[in-house]
């Protein structure tokens, strides 16, 4: 070994002693990290010494920074075992202070969703009166989505901005009305389904829409269906849900697949009707589009429109759980934030 790296060398070893014995005697976690700080850390002892070496003649450098490497792994592999072991003494400490006697915190474990809390008591409700529940496919054809349901292509709510296209002619649903073609394609009248799932719609996700979002339809169709069976499903539909003193009241409105249309009001549930913010002081809020089944749809699917007659309903459970539960932002219900969910989830599932 030349002459000229023995300081050096000899600071090294005595670094590599006072280090590990300060690294292992460490009482805490404050203590190793003074005793890191002064041997590893940025203007460490051990951190200048291996500055130095740069410095020795090349013939030198070999053997000092072989030894510096060396105390550097000594060092570090010290700190690492005795923060290993400060932590091991710590839960053991933190372990023998519990107390075993206090009752145990039951942990959530999940439960229904508010909007499909919203779908599933629409639809027993709607099976009081005889509906079926039913599903169809989300990725559609352009026919079932919109020519089926009387909708010209040139129509705005087929225009691109509103709908997501898959391929040619191929769509994510903008609602759930294919159903209602499916349903009657294969099945003959009479027809009593509701029908809930997911669409899709290219719209913002701000405070009041979502690009995807729940639906629920409902479809009746058979010989002699009018405007009064329709009218007291509703209505029935309205006090069962929103309860007996809830009035409903019908606007004329237009849908293509249906005529006459109508939106469905009710009196407000949280002012009873004297108006308020949620029903922007008109003391009625929309919850649905309805309407007697148009009979250019009929034709469409095969139905004769001179025999048969029906009505169908179309609503958003999200909205209607927003209303229930005076939930200020629709976004709300899409994030899947368990504190906010779990104050308003159904029966917990096991
Ligand atoms: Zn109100």
């Amino acid at each position: 070994m030349s002459e000229g790296a023995r300081p050096l060398l000899g600071r090294l070893e005595s670094i590599e002693v006072e280090g590990l014995a300060a690294l292992r005697e460490a009482e805490d976690e404050e203590a190793l990290e003074a005793a890191r700080v002064r041997f590893l850390g940025r203007s460490g002892a051990l951190t200048e010494a291996l500055g130095e070496i740069g410095g020795l003649p090349a013939a030198d450098r070999p053997d000092a920074g072989r030894k510096g490497n060396e105390v550097k792994g000594l060092l570090e592999k010290a700190h690492e075992a005795r923060a290993a072991e400060l932590r091991r003494e710590a839960r053991a400490r933190e372990a023998s202070q519990r107390d075993l006697t206090l009752p145990g915190r039951r942990p959530f474990r999940g439960g229904t969703h508010p909007v499909t809390r919203v779908i599933d008591e629409i639809c027993d409700i709607f099976g009081e009166l005889g509906f079926t529940r039913v599903r169809g496919p989300e990725v559609e054809t352009e026919w079932y989505n919109f020519t089926a349901l009387n909708i010209p292509l040139d129509h705005p709510a087929a225009d691109v901005h509103d709908t997501f296209y898959l391929d040619e002619g191929v769509v994510l649903r903008t609602h759930t009305s294919p159903v209602q073609a499916r349903v009657m394609q294969a099945h003959e009248p009479p027809v009593r389904v509701v029908v809930p799932g997911l669409c899709y719609r290219r719209d913002a996700f701000d405070a009041s829409h979502a690009p995807a979002f729940e639906q629920i339809e409902g479809l009746a169709v058979d010989e002699g269906v009018d405007f009064i069976e329709f009218r007291s499903a509703i209505d029935h539909f309205v006090r069962r849900f929103f309860g007996p003193e809830v009035k409903t009241r019908l606007r004329p409105d237009f849908f293509p697949f249906t005529e006459p249309s109508a939106q469905v009001e009710v009196s407000c549930t949280i002012c009873g009707g004297a108006g308020c913010s949620t029903c922007k002081g008109t003391g009625w809020i929309e919850i649905m589009g309805a309407g007697m089944v148009d009979p250019a749809v009929f034709e469409a699917v095969g139905y004769d429109p001179e025999r048969y007659t029906g009505y169908a309903f179309g609503m958003g459970p999200a909205r209607i759980a927003i209303l229930r539960h005076r939930i200020p932002d629709i976004r709300l219900l899409y994030e899947g934030d368990v504190r906010f969910l779990r104050q308003l989830a159904g029966p917990e599932g096991g």
